[in-house]
């Protein structure tokens, strides 16, 4: 029975029409859970599915994100090499590429706001030990990853255009930038007009097996699901504490317009945790959470010195935001069923907007009815 207590803002309409008896449940809108229920509705054409969020749009990284199709640069990648080995970070790599060309063909290049610009990392003075490792992988790199793009992914240069003070960079063809609401709100609009309900503003508190299925909880009423699928990504642990990954605040900034930027497509530098790009006459930096807390003045205050150092003196900051990344040991995403009926798809490791649809096309591959 609904819980119509005097704390119950729902409406008789609103629990039998949205909450109670749902085939699936999914938590969380973003690139994840949107991707997985489309998935779900083509595997089953006559379920109930919702998506339940907290958020009046998406409250995760993929609407707050800087709108790289990354696949990792070659210094993150040494990271992975170091943690995952070799065979897991050459998946890895093919997975979030696969991605990328899954979006292209899903949506057209218009739709998503796509650029192959291409890429660079930057190493600076200071950076010897990094840049050193770095430049002694990247052959090996490249022969590992030939399969994946056809051609070698990154050649070591000393200079790219617009770019100041840098020892050297590594440059790559194959990534480019996206604009972020043009890929959400494709994907936003394909998945409602899959018939799947959407219900926003709503945080997901407990999730407790109920008879065949799930009851899940929020503050004002509860939903009914046969199979439950979490892609609350950075906050899944808030649910299911078991699991490895963590909100991780990462700020990013927009310029106001720069006369004559010279600065094309996108950057990465130590290790990717820090990210620029051009949007329009603009630059967008985010990260710095090497330099200390991500929500932090003292990282905000680094980025636009990193900024001024490396790219263009004269700018005010017209746009700044916090977003969490979901992180944990390792920038593997988390794909698996946990019990019957309960799965899980979380930690795209801050590089979601491409391998996003893939792991939400896995996850969404869960459910069984
Ligand atoms: C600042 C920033 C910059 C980034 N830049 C890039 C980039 O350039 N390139 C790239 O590839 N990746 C980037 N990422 C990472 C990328 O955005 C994410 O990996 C991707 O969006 C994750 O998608 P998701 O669907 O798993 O999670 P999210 O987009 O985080 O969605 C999870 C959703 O679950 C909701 N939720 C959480 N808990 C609950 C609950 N209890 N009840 C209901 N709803 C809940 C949240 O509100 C959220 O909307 C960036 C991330 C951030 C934060």
């Amino acid at each position: 029975m609904p819980r119509l207590g005097k704390n119950t803002l729902l409406s008789f309409w609103e629990h039998n029409g949205w909450c109670q008896g749902r085939d699936i449940v999914i938590i969380g809108a973003g690139f994840v859970g949107l991707s997985a229920a489309l998935e779900c509705r083509r595997r089953f054409p006559s379920a109930s599915i919702t998506i339940v969020e907290l958020s009046p749009l998406c409250g995760g990284g993929s609407t707050k994100n800087a709108g790289f199709t990354c696949f990792g640069s070659p210094s993150e990648l040494l990271d992975d090499w170091r943690v995952l080995g070799p065979e897991k970070t050459v998946e890895l790599v093919a997975a979030r590429y696969k991605g990328l060309k899954e979006l292209r063909k899903n949506f057209s290049d218009e739709e998503i706001g796509y650029e192959a610009t291409g890429a660079i990392e930057m190493f600076t003075q200071g950076d010897e030990k990094l840049e050193a490792d770095v430049h002694e992988f990247v052959p090996v790199l490249n022969e590992a990853l030939i399969g994946v793009f056809g051609g070698e992914p990154f050649s070591v240069g000393s200079e790219a255009p617009g770019v100041k003070g840098a020892t050297s960079v590594i440059t790559s063809p194959f990534e480019g930038i996206l604009d972020t609401s043009k890929l959400y709100r494709s994907l936003l609009q394909r998945t409602l007009a899959a018939g799947v309900d959407i219900f926003n503003g709503c945080r997901i508190e407990s999730i407790e097996a109920d008879g065949d299925g799930y009851r899940l909880d929020f503050d004002y009423g509860y939903f009914e699901a046969k199979q439950v699928v979490i892609a609350a990504n950075a906050f899944a642990s808030d649910l299911l504490p078991e699991l490895d990954v963590a909100p991780q605040p990462n700020r990013v900034l927009v310029t106001s317009e720069i006369s004559h930027l010279e600065f094309r497509g996108s950057c990465h530098y130590d290790r990717g945790y820090v990210y620029l790009r051009r949007l329009g006459n603009r630059m967008l930096i985010g990260g710095g959470r090497q330099w200390g807390d991500g929500e932090s003045d003292e990282v905000e205050n680094k980025l636009i010195e990193f900024l001024k150092t490396h790219i263009a003196e004269d700018f005010e900051i017209e746009y700044n935001w916090i977003g969490h990344l979901g992180v944990g040991e390792s920038r593997d995403p988390i794909v698996k069923t946990v019990k019957p009926g309960l799965h899980v798809g979380v930690r795209m490791g801050g590089m979601g907007v491409a391998i996003g649809s893939v792991i939400g096309r896995q996850l969404g591959g869960l459910p069984q009815l």
